[in-house]
């Protein structure tokens, strides 16, 4: 049985995100892993109790997911409410999913401050962005799952190939 993949839900095109609308990746190789059972998917947001649509939330000027979880920094949605709680509560979600399934690798929507995991918008909700990784990627890699951005596909291809 070939490895499982953790998938951010809204890249399979469920319609999970902060404005209601899916973000589905159309590429090959993800086709390919849901036909072949790979494929563990989960919205950690929607996991973590949030509705949808919701207001965007980043992660504060400075932090990142670690330091979220740490307890450092904090994640404040467009209108100012700190929405902490639901994003850790989410991250942990997405790591027992992980875990049950046994997943070692996971394929995360970039730039969000759950799954992002090379950028992250700056916190100051400009539109500015910055390097960086969300809760659940910080989450994920510090319990050894190797997280990849969507541009990284065929990288995370050539890992399951060889697993
Ligand atoms: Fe997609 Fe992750 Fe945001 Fe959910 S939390 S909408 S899966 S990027």
């Amino acid at each position: 049985e070939g490895a499982r993949v953790l998938v951010s839900a809204c890249l399979l095109g469920e319609p999970v995100r902060y404005d209601g609308r899916g973000a589905a990746l159309a590429d090959t190789c993800l086709e390919r892993w849901r036909a072949e059972g790979r494929v563990v998917a989960l919205c950690p947001e929607t996991a973590g109790g949030l509705p949808t649509p919701r207001a965007p939330a980043e992660i504060e000027p400075g932090g990142d997911g670690a330091a979220v979880l740490d307890g450092t920094a904090r994640v404040m949605d467009v209108t100012g409410a700190d929405v902490t709680t639901a994003y850790v509560e989410g991250a942990q979600r997405a790591l027992a999913l992980a875990q049950t399934h046994t997943c070692r690798y996971a394929l995360l929507m970039d730039r969000s401050p759950s799954c992002g995991s090379t950028v992250l918008y700056s916190g100051h909700h400009d539109g500015r962005r910055r390097a960086g990784e969300g809760v659940v990627a910080a989450l994920l890699r510090r319990r050894g799952i190797r997280v990849f951005a969507p541009d990284q596909i065929a990288d995370l291809d050539m890992c399951l190939r060889a697993d």
